[in-house]
């Protein structure tokens, strides 16, 4: 059933979403060189990492760490870029089971019993289609063998623009920005909380502010990729 393949390529020529370059049969959403060239963080080995210091003093964080270092105009900022603007939900999905494989193999994102997607807000959601922390948590789920809640929290409102804001201006910002339903279905247990970019931390430390309403919950913190921080 080749010629199909090579029919359906000839008619979408099925390009690398890093360089543009064409991709082989057996490359999937990058070419070889691009994959080869992602700038791993190494962080899931790591519990003192940049990833994890940025909620020191602000939220308990059991461990945090993001696959890749995001850097302006770069390979990372492409892939983020046509998974939340351009409908490529795939890319969500594949770097989710290719940082899953990596956290599976770690000793600091064991016990893990629930993946949660940072949410978008119903409006944002309606336009995109589609939320690019679910395709992420979808990946993950697949590599980790751990289900993903994503009706749990909720985002009640759209959150301003964080540039140019002080720390207590982005939390005044994100103050009750999530709501955790049903808390006691989190009771005792170890969530990893999954979002595309990690920045400031502001919306990943609201979230895991809502998800503490849970007794006894802990929470782990998995993102694609890491502004520089
Ligand atoms: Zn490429």
């Amino acid at each position: 059933m080749t010629w199909i393949h090579d029919f359906i390529a000839l008619i979408y020529p099925r390009i690398c979403v890093c360089c543009g370059n064409s991709l082989w049969k057996h490359e999937k959403l990058i070419c070889t060189s691009c994959n080869f060239r992602l700038p791993l963080t190494g962080y899931h080995l790591d519990p003192d990492n940049p990833v994890s210091r940025v909620f020191y003093g602000r939220v308990p964080v059991e461990m945090a760490a993001s696959y890749l270092l995001f850097n302006k105009g770069g390979r990372v900022q492409r892939l983020i870029h046509h998974l939340k603007y351009k409908g490529r939900k795939d890319i969500g999905i594949w770097l989710g089971e290719e940082y899953g494989k990596l956290l599976a193999a770690s000793p600091h994102f064991s016990g893990i019993h629930l993946i949660i997607p940072v949410p978008l807000h119903k409006r944002r959601l309606m336009q995109r289609g589609y939320n690019q922390s679910d395709q992420f948590a979808a990946g993950l789920s697949k590599s980790l063998n751990v289900p993903v809640a994503n009706r749990l929290l909720v985002r009640t409102r759209e959150s301003s623009t964080q540039t140019r804001k002080g720390r207590y201006d982005r939390w005044k910002n994100v103050e009750d920005l999530f709501l955790l339903l049903q808390p006691e279905l989190l009771a005792g247990a170890h969530v990893l909380l999954v979002d595309d970019v990690v920045t400031t931390g502001a919306t990943l430390e609201a979230c895991i502010a809502a998800l503490r309403r849970a007794p006894g919950v802990r929470v782990s913190v998995a993102t694609i990729a890491a502004a520089r921080l």
